[in-house]
């Protein structure tokens, strides 16, 4: 007997024998022994009402049965996982805000902890320079890549990396794209002089580091508006470095001219990171938070995280949250479970919208504009049938909702649809397979 597995094995072997096995069943199914812990035994219960059945009726014999195995005076704990549920939110809030106060300002976000490989290298490099060489060698600097691959961390630690050297003559200003466009509508909004004053803010800068350009755009004012501070900023040779999640190419909203202009100066871009980069961006976040981590346990959530360095560190911080609230050790299993609640945090409706769209057409190579659209070429009737079924099974999307996304086609299209996807599925066995893998796709960003 060496786990707490077979401890909790043999106690309800003895419940069943002093009660009856299905009154053991039916309130001790989903039952878990969480920890031993000098002598405090803890029990993770499914639910409250369950939790407290066991209090009253069962913990006294438990207690006693766990005594008589072990040889001492046992302490019994029961948490309902609805219960560990609310101190888990309580515990990743803590840990969320120690992070935040630990950073004001993310000042975190710098050179130093960085971490540099294969994917992400040329843009490191590129960050680096402009800072050296301001306005004068790669400008605008355009980065681009996936979500959760550090190109928020890249501008400030831009901004950093100026404002620590005390250069703090220089006028460095971050803004997300959408919050730029904002205030650029606003200022149009309310006249002459807020737009005048609107224009002098952006025009003494030194550097400029827009956010997620991809959401900037849409009304010709503004564009025209953005058009011109640029131009302004560009040709008094002021640094600007711009991010995206896409090339200048595919950031449909942008006008021509815009577009042109974001490539004149130098575009890096940031991709997955390899194997190598996630076990050290692992050991590195790890030893931050001070989770023990063994090389086995990183080397299995590394290979289960490929595409998104936020994840990996939202890893990190779910198993120190299992750590502090169920004693739990650092191992595969927690590993796993801490996986499980990453994946499934934190994807919006509209983010998972966006990424079935992607997802699905990147996996039959035709475009997004293809599925959505009406063109009856047998590939992009199968994708935009495909997407129709996941859509409907990953979200809780009406037929109609989900036909509206199709250039507002029926309902009943939209059921015809899954339903032949539904009768596919069933004549080959491929086609789940196929559509498992874009579900994982879009799940994991
Ligand atoms: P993006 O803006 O590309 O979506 P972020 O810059 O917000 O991504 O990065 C997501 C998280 O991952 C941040 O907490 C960031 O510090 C971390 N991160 C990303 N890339 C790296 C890296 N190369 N080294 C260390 N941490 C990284
Ligand atoms: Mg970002």
């Amino acid at each position: 007997m060496n786990s707490i597995g077979d401890v909790w094995a043999h106690i309800i072997q003895k419940l069943e024998g002093a009660y009856s096995p299905s009154l053991v069943e039916t309130w001790m199914t989903g039952v878990r022994p969480l920890a031993l812990d000098g002598n405090v035994v803890k029990l993770l219960i499914p639910s409250d009402f369950q939790r407290d059945v066991i209090s009253t009726d069962f913990a006294e014999k438990i207690a006693f049965f766990l005594e008589a195995l072990l040889g001492f005076e046992v302490k019994l704990e029961l948490l309902s996982a609805e219960e560990r549920a609310r101190a888990e939110m309580r515990v990743s809030r803590e840990i969320e805000d120690q992070d935040a106060t630990e950073s004001p300002g993310q000042n975190d976000y710098t050179f130093s902890n960085f971490i540099v490989g294969n994917s992400n290298k040329f843009a490191h490099a590129a960050c680096k320079s402009i800072t050296k060489h301001l306005g004068d060698s790669f400008n605008p600097l355009f980065i681009y890549g996936g979500s959760g691959l550090g190109k928020t961390h890249l501008l400030y630690a831009i901004r950093n990396e100026l404002q620590r050297f005390g250069k703090t003559t220089l006028k460095v200003h971050y803004i997300k794209g959408d919050d730029f466009t904002n205030e650029m509508v606003d200022s149009l909004g309310m006249g002459q002089s807020a737009m005048r004053a609107f224009r002098e803010k952006y025009r003494f800068l030194d550097v400029l580091l827009i956010d997620d350009i991809q959401f900037i755009g849409g009304k010709e004012s503004t564009q025209e508006e953005f058009f011109h501070t640029f131009n302004t900023l560009y040709e008094a040779n002021k640094q600007i470095v711009l991010t995206s999640d896409r090339p200048p190419k595919e950031i449909k909203t942008l006008e021509d001219r815009q577009r042109t202009r974001f490539e004149w100066g130098l575009i890096a871009d940031i991709q997955a990171p390899d194997i190598e980069t996630r076990t050290a961006i692992l050991n590195r976040k790890s030893r931050d938070l001070g989770v023990a981590m063994t090389p086995e346990v990183a080397d299995y959530i590394a290979g289960r995280l490929k595409k998104d360095i936020r994840q990996l560190e939202g890893t990190v911080k779910k198993i120190k949250a299992l750590v502090l609230l169920d004693h739990r050790e650092i191992n595969i299993e927690t590993a796993e479970a801490a996986i499980a609640g990453v994946l499934s945090d934190n994807i919006s409706l509209p983010l998972l919208i966006d990424r079935a769209f992607i997802e699905t057409s990147a996996y039959f190579s035709v475009s997004v504009e293809d599925i959505k659209g009406n063109r009856r070429n047998a590939d992009f009737i199968q994708a935009r049938q495909v997407c129709m079924y996941i859509l409907r099974e990953i979200t809780s999307m009406s037929l109609k909702q989900i036909g509206d996304l199709f250039g507002g086609k029926d309902h009943t299209t939209v059921r015809h649809s899954i339903l032949k996807i539904e009768r596919e599925i069933e004549e080959q066995s491929d086609l789940r397979g196929d559509i498992d893998e874009i579900i994982g796709n879009i799940r994991q960003g």
